[in-house]
């Protein structure tokens, strides 16, 4: 998915950063769990004396490390999709962390592996500091992980309370230490990604502005550029017919002329609006392609339908005029109509110019009339 793509959604765009980040911060952590069994075991005093607790324990670690990787998360967007990844996911890793948890227990009451209990224990200490990181971004799923890698040990040390104070204690400081920094980097991690959220609503609100005519609110000729070649290369692949109407409205200098350039600038309201009432197709795209001068992308629509279209409007407006705060100003618009043909159009341009001669024709003609570009 790239960027353009994001779920925009704050409620969606959350759950999707965080099936993201959960993806990239624990597909390879299961690797670190087998390394640091094998440690846990080679150093113990006697590894062959414990084969099968041994190869059964590194078979354990190296089936979760491959279900973590294989476990790709779904593409595109579907909330329930992503909510089963991420509760599997939190699975494995708590599978892996209890796990670990019993190897930490096993070494604080197995004699054999007396001479491993620092391995051990620095490994738990390791991957507790890194489920602080891991799951900033669910506060509970992290407590339950890093609760599973120290109640097993815990559980040994117990029962014989009194022998294990200092280091009971101590676990207990670290605990809360741990637990206290979960919160904290959840509550940095919300902030970031709000952040982020916010950065990305700005970034597509200056896309909007970027693409609109702020007078009119229609697409801008910058807009029209990007949308007509991607429109004219739809059609060409789907054989969809695509119609281009490019309106000029009449005499509009006579306009400014007469009643200043403020009125001028409420007439291409005017107009523009007049234009949304009568193209309402969701697929039709109303663009200012500068000054006074229009263009209608109409995607699935024949040069039939958009005629029609196109010669109402044109009567509608010679006949009504546009309404200037309260005043009827006579106004008419000559258009060029066309629709994108394999055969004549080599490309976009050459399917607009033929269009826009049509246009020219309408002007030198007399003005206030549709001409149909010439079809092959
Ligand atoms: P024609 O029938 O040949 O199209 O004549 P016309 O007067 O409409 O065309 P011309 O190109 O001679 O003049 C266009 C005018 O549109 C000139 C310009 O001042 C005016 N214009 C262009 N952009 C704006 C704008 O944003 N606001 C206002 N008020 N006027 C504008
Ligand atoms: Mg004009
Ligand atoms: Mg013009």
């Amino acid at each position: 998915m790239t960027d353009a793509e994001l779920p925009h959604s704050s409620h969606a765009f959350r759950l999707w950063r965080e099936a993201q980040h959960t993806y990239s911060r624990t597909r390879l952590g299961g690797i670190y769990y087998l390394l640091a069994w094998l440690l846990v075991w080679g150093f113990s005093a006697a590894p062959d004396a414990h084969l099968l607790l041994g190869l059964g324990t590194t078979a354990f670690f190296a089936l979760i490390m491959v279900l973590r990787w294989l476990h790709r998360l779904p593409s595109g967007y579907d909330e329930d999709r992503l909510r089963r990844w991420l509760g599997r996911q939190a699975w494995l890793v708590c599978g892996n962390a209890l796990g670990w948890g019993l190897v930490q227990a096993w070494t604080l009451q197995a004699i054999d592996f007396a001479p491993s209990q620092s391995i051990a224990a620095i490994n738990t200490i390791a991957i507790s500091a890194a489920m602080v990181f891991i799951f900033s971004m669910d506060r509970s799923r992290g407590t339950l992980a890093i609760l599973l890698l120290y109640l097993p040990g815990l559980a040994v040390l117990l029962p014989d309370a009194a022998a294990h104070l200092g280091e009971l204690v101590a676990l207990a400081f670290f605990l809360g230490y741990l637990l206290l920094t979960l919160g904290h980097s959840h509550r940095e991690y919300l902030n970031t990604l709000e952040l982020e959220l916010r950065l990305l609503e700005q970034q597509e609100s200056l896309d909007h502005l970027s693409r609109t005519d702020s007078l009119t609110q229609l697409g801008n000729r910058y807009q029209f550029n990007s949308l007509f070649q991607t429109l004219v290369a739809n059609a060409r692949r789907d054989g969809e017919p695509l119609s281009l109407v490019l309106l000029d409205i009449d005499f509009f200098k006579r306009v400014n002329d007469e009643h200043g350039h403020a009125s001028g600038d409420a007439c291409l309201s005017a107009f523009a609006m007049r234009m949304r009432n009568v193209f309402r197709r969701d697929s039709d795209a109303l663009l200012r392609l500068g000054g006074e001068e229009f263009g209608v992308l109409m995607p699935n629509t024949t040069l039939q339908q958009a005629r029609e279209l196109a010669e109402r409007f044109r009567q509608e407006l010679a006949q009504t005029g546009l309404d200037l705060k309260g005043q009827r100003l006579p106004l008419t618009a000559s258009l060029g109509v066309g629709c994108f043909d394999m055969l004549l159009d080599s490309d976009a341009e050459a399917f607009f110019k033929r269009v826009d001669s049509a246009l020219y024709q309408a002007k030198s003609s007399g003005r206030d009339r549709l001409v149909l570009a010439p079809a092959g």
